[in-house]
């Protein structure tokens, strides 16, 4: 007769091919098989949580893959017990082994973070995942266009970057604009005369990605070029992925013909998350970030953030640096001080530190920090670099010769001139304004 470790080792088999990565690494990579006598067989988790999440949410797939390799009727129970083969609370992976988890290179134009496996499924999104999973195995042939809209922080530059992700590693041409790219692109082919170059790059591609298209409203001649554009790979069967904060028929275009293309595939929303897929979010974020943290904590926090999930992920980091800072636990009394401090604004519990900046700039841009420090100088690695000078300057004492030491050895004049140059932007480019206020919304504040 084969034991209970043996016949869940098999169960974790079948189950990890049934559900996704995110939730197979979660919930059920480190439970074990505890006993099984009679029709009783026992799983084992290291945490209460996960526990209470398989009780509610694998069960019955649990017990229909159980009964499968048993070749017979089960009860299923959970319980918590530690696991030996998990890395122990608290205790930190070596940086060499985290480097080859994360690894930051090369830097790509996509967020390697931002895949289907770190997605959490839930109610609010499962039709946009589902829609982009489709498109990215298939691009051009099951939704085309690909429209999703909803609120900021819910999740649609993630999954247009998982699309970008997926179809990039299976070799496909993958064009990925902001619509603030996609027009300063088109002003710029005209004054330098390069409209077939422009014209060239977006329309050859296999998939075509562009974001927050309600930011073309008020600009016709951009417009029109989209249009061509998206006739173009449509009749080639190319595939459109586009992203908006409200539905076609409210997208404010002057060129309603294009409102009226982007409902000819599959238009879906992603709308606010439920507790659960809140609390599975902040679970899986912390468990990445190797955090032990208390059910109520988590509880505390997705009741705080019930409509944003860029919000929500930013209260947590919160949490752990300044926990960390501290050497405290993250416990509940301590998340109510800080995001009470963040109410208000007099109470500073937080010094921002320059090392606290530049990790929170690689992380936004899905690189590795030491590519701030790099002569590397991709446009988008350019960018991630002067921002980072901006913040720095902006938010801590440290002088520019300082900035330019921790930043690889730059010149006192190059890091002033970036900081000027972001400076500026900030006034008149909405493509730097967002990138500046989602990394402050990560900070302690
Ligand atoms: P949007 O483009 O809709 O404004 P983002 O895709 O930038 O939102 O999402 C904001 C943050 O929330 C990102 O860090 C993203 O990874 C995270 N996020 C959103 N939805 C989910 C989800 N379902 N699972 C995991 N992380 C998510
Ligand atoms: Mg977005």
């Amino acid at each position: 007769m084969r034991s209970a470790k043996e016949i869940w080792e098999a169960a974790k088999g079948a189950l990890q091919v049934q559900v996704n990565k995110a939730n197979y690494e979660t919930w059920l990579k480190d439970t074990i098989g505890v006993s099984h006598q009679g029709n009783q067989f026992v799983v084992g988790t290291p945490r209460a949580f996960a526990k209470e999440w398989l009780e509610k949410r694998l069960r019955s797939l649990i017990k229909k893959t159980l009964v499968n390799v048993i070749g017979q009727d089960i009860e299923v129970q959970f319980q918590v017990c530690p696991s030996p083969n998990r890395v122990s609370e608290g205790q930190e992976l070596p940086a060499k082994i985290l480097d080859s988890l994360h690894p930051g290179f090369p830097p790509s134009k996509f967020n390697p973070r931002y895949t289907f496996d770190n997605f959490v499924v839930g109610s609010s999104n499962r039709l946009a995942f589902a829609a982009a999973l489709g498109v990215a195995e298939e691009p051009g042939h099951k939704y085309n266009p690909l429209f999703l809209y909803g609120d900021s922080g819910l999740g649609k530059t993630h999954l247009t970057h998982a699309i970008g992700n997926h179809a990039a590693e299976n070799g496909l041409k993958v064009t990925y604009a902001s619509s603030e790219q996609f027009t300063n692109e088109f002003v710029n082919a005209i004054k330098e005369k390069k409209t077939e170059e422009f014209r060239h790059k977006f329309r050859s591609a296999d998939l075509f990605l562009i974001e927050d298209i309600q930011f073309i409203g008020g600009k016709p001649q951009t417009q029109e070029s989209l249009f061509h554009t998206f006739d173009e790979l449509h009749n080639a069967n190319h595939q459109l992925v586009i992203t908006s904060d409200r539905p076609p028929e409210a997208t404010p275009l002057s060129e309603r013909k294009l409102c009226s293309r982007f409902e000819w595939g599959l238009v879906a929303q992603v709308q606010d998350p439920d507790l659960e897929t809140r609390l599975a979010i902040l679970y899986i974020k912390a468990e990445r970030q190797r955090v032990q943290i208390d059910k109520e904590v988590f509880e505390f926090i997705a009741h705080r953030c019930q409509s944003n999930i860029r919000e929500l992920e930013g209260s947590l980091n919160r949490l752990i640096a300044y926990a960390k800072m501290m050497r405290k636990d993250p416990s509940l009394e301590l998340v109510q001080q800080i995001l009470q401090a963040l109410t208000s604004p007099n109470l500073p519990l937080y010094t921002l530190t320059p090392t606290s900046i530049l990790d929170a700039v690689a992380d936004h841009f899905g690189i590795s920090p030491a590519f701030l420090q790099s002569r590397k100088r991709d446009s988008q690695l350019t960018l991630a670099r002067q921002i980072a000078i901006y913040l720095v300057r902006e938010k801590t004492n440290c002088r520019l010769q300082d900035i330019g030491k921790m930043l690889g050895g730059r010149e006192h004049s190059t890091v002033l001139r970036s900081y000027h140059k972001v400076a500026t932007r900030m006034l008149t480019d909405p493509l730097v304004q967002r990138n500046v206020t989602q990394i402050l919304a990560t900070l302690p504040q």
